[in-house]
């Protein structure tokens, strides 16, 4: 029973109040057939969403079925409209991407589950709609939309049905037809309020309201009209079985719910989805590589000795100006005896001199690094080879001309022969092979195994024409004679290049392993976290994008979400709904952006022989990262949806 005391509803426009319901009473018993009539803009919608529950009185009181209305909140509210009140409207309102049977079954989503299908079936082929079950808004005449939207509110048998001008888009048949089955409805016990312009509608009704200006002018009963012979008594039977719903049950629907309305908008949600799917592409790859990188130096260190000390020149100041590198600090060929004579504690030294050359077998030709170096180099760098030998320090010393390749190089040269024995032109001179060199692999630093190592001083003064070391380096017995020697070794290249004490500490640059170990770590480290800075942008970039299509999405989609508020759906269902289309987005945009960045790797890796590693860590995070993002990003949109007014909402254009 509906008892409504003097209810008054006021709009603020700007400075004025327009008063739109001017105090009206009213008592509607269950049962009853009332026909609301009056011109236009009389109040007559205003009255029946009041009397909906989609909007509140502005004063006045609302008892509906001994409750009184005005103490719920927005969440009570909805759980009475759906399980209560059955709404018909003028414009049909159904959803034009849901079939007929799909429409029908929507306020199921926000109640207990029933066999939704089955009993949406049932009730379209009791108003006519038998075979039309699958057919989408679009494909139906008005009539038939008008009917599908009848049995949407006859889904969760309501005990009341409230139509605003419910033919006022049909033409006289359906008319007719629409009539018949409220008549039906009628008759098997709900309660109808209809809003009509027509005077032959209402006919039907036995109650009459006239309302002008925001007041009842007249209220007036006729006599109950015959029965219809009805063959719609089964709509109104009890609800079938409920089954108890489970929030993963809730979860799988939302989520169904998400993928086919983002499906309706393949090629929108395909460009938000790209912006998620290019930066979790980002991060993987570049996740990749710095652990690549740090794999690579790792292992690259791992191969040489760890008393190892490298001296290069530094630089010294000659009459008050800094050079790199001046006459006096470069290191020679001559400063590796004495070194080795005066530091007891120093096992093995090598000079060091890089150049690149041309080299050439009887068949190919290849561009590569050439090394010369001492003979001490390969147990210094763990690269003795397996297959032939290295050069002597007699061959050295006789400036021979032999020469040991990396992998690389003997592929490029010999294809599938060793190469060793045979003869090979550098610069246009002949050198033989003598040996391969264990192959070390690349990484993001370059190919290892592509470089020839000739002897110094053949490399000094018969290659490369130079008369100074690049690198001098040197292995120190001990670990704990690392320090020692380092200073000793200072003082001797002091002395040795008559290098000003003021100076001593910047003429010659030399370190330990710890020193390049950590030098080595920190620039990839450095490196790694500026990747994966520019890889965390763009993410945000690509939620930014999920943000915007979202909140397009609520704008668009305002009729919908009054609707949806209309048949029941509380806050947190429309919440759900926006959050879930977020995440479907942002998850299957992460999943194809770690599908894009695995291959990428892969591609480096395989094209350019960078040394990446692609760790479920790093997946993981970015799965979860992406995931994050949708939630971050949806949130506002679906809150804003979720907040909007249901009258609002229904009347948004
Ligand atoms: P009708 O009797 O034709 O259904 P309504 O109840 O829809 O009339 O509207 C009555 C009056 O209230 C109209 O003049 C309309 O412009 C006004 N009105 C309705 N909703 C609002 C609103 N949200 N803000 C301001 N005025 C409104
Ligand atoms: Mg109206």
């Amino acid at each position: 029973m509906i008892e409504i005391k003097d209810v008054k509803k006021a709009y603020r426009m700007g400075e004025q109040t327009l008063e739109i319901l001017k105090g009206v009473s009213l008592t509607i018993e269950d049962g009853e057939y009332v026909a609301i009539m009056g011109p236009s803009g009389s109040g007559k919608s205003t009255l029946m969403n009041i009397l909906g529950l989609l909007d509140v009185p502005t004063s006045g009181s609302y008892n509906l079925n001994g409750t009184e209305v005005s103490k719920m909140n927005e969440d009570e509210l909805s759980e009475v409209r759906r399980g209560e009140i059955g709404f018909i409207f003028q414009q049909f309102n159904l959803l034009p991407r849901l079939s007929a049977v799909e429409n029908v079954s929507l306020p199921l989503l926000y109640s207990k589950r029933f066999e939704g299908q089955a009993r949406a079936e049932k009730l379209l082929s009791s108003v006519g709609l038998t075979e039309r079950g699958h057919h989408r808004p679009n494909e139906l005449s008005g009539g038939q939309q008008q009917r599908v939207a009848i049995s949407r509110s006859l889904i969760n048998s309501p005990k009341m049905i409230l139509a605003d001008e419910p033919t006022g888009n049909l033409d006289s048949h359906s008319q007719t037809e629409i009539m018949k089955i409220l008549q039906q409805l009628n008759d098997s016990g709900i309660t109808i309020v209809i809003v009509t312009h027509e005077e032959e509608v209402a006919e039907s009704a036995h109650r009459l309201i006239r309302i002008r200006d925001g007041k009842i002018q007249s209220d007036e009963r006729r006599p109950r009209p015959a029965s219809v012979a009805t063959g719609l008594g089964s709509l109104h039977e009890k609800p079938l079985s409920i089954l108890p719903s489970s929030w993963w049950q809730d979860i799988w629907d939302y989520f169904r719910q998400g993928f086919k309305t983002l499906a309706a908008n393949k090629v929108r949600t395909g460009l938000s989805m790209l912006g998620i799917l290019i930066g979790v592409a980002a991060v993987v790859t570049m996740l990749a590589l710095g652990t690549g990188a740090q794999k690579a130096i790792e292992e690259q260190l791992s191969s040489l000795g760890s008393n190892l000390l490298t001296i290069r020149p530094g630089s010294v100041r000659v009459g008050g100006v800094t050079q790199e590198s001046g006459a006096a600090n470069r290191l020679l060929l001559e400063d590796i005896p004495i070194i080795s004579a005066r530091d007891k504690n120093v096992a093995r030294i090598a000079g060091v001199i890089n150049g690149r050359a041309q080299v050439r077998s009887a068949t190919n030709n290849w561009n590569t690094r050439v090394t010369g170096a001492s003979s001490s180099w390969a147990p210094m760098h763990a690269s003795v080879p397996e297959v032939g030998r290295f050069f002597t320090e007699e061959e050295d010393r006789k400036r021979s001309l032999v020469v040991v390749i990396g992998e690389t190089v003997r592929r490029e040269l010999f294809g599938d022969r060793t190469g060793i024995g045979e003869m090979v032109k550098i610069n246009r001179i002949n050198f033989q092979v003598v040996g391969i060199l264990p192959s070390k692999g690349a990484s993001s630093f370059g190919d290892q195994d592509d470089v020839m190592l000739i002897p110094l001083e053949t490399a000094m003064k018969r290659l490369l024409g130079k008369t100074n070391l690049d690198i001098l380096e040197i292995e120190v017995d001990k670990p704990e004679n690392i320090e020692a020697s380092m200073e000793r070794i200072t003082d001797i290249l002091t002395d040795q290049h008559k290098i000003p004490m003021s100076q001593k500490s910047e003429a010659f640059q030399i370190r330990n392993m710890a020193d390049i170990q950590q030098a080595m770590q920190q620039s990839s480290q450095t490196m790694s976290l500026l990747l994966a800075a520019i890889a965390t942008i763009s993410l945000l970039v690509g939620g930014i994008g999920i943000m915007n299509i979202m909140l397009v999405s609520v704008t668009e989609r305002t009729r919908e979400i009054g609707l949806r508020k209309a048949l029941g759906a509380k806050r947190k269902d429309i919440l759900s709904q926006f959050l879930s289309e977020s995440l479907v987005v942002s998850v299957v945009g992460g999943l194809f952006g770690i599908f894009l960045g695995w291959l990428l790797t892969l591609i480096l890796s395989l094209a350019i022989g960078w040394t990446t590693y692609v760790s479920l860590s790093s997946v993981l995070v970015s799965f979860l990262f992406s995931a994050l993002i949708g939630i971050v990003f949806g949130v506002y949109p679906a809150r804003k949806a979720a907040l909007l007014n249901p009258i609002d909402a229904l009347r948004y254009d």
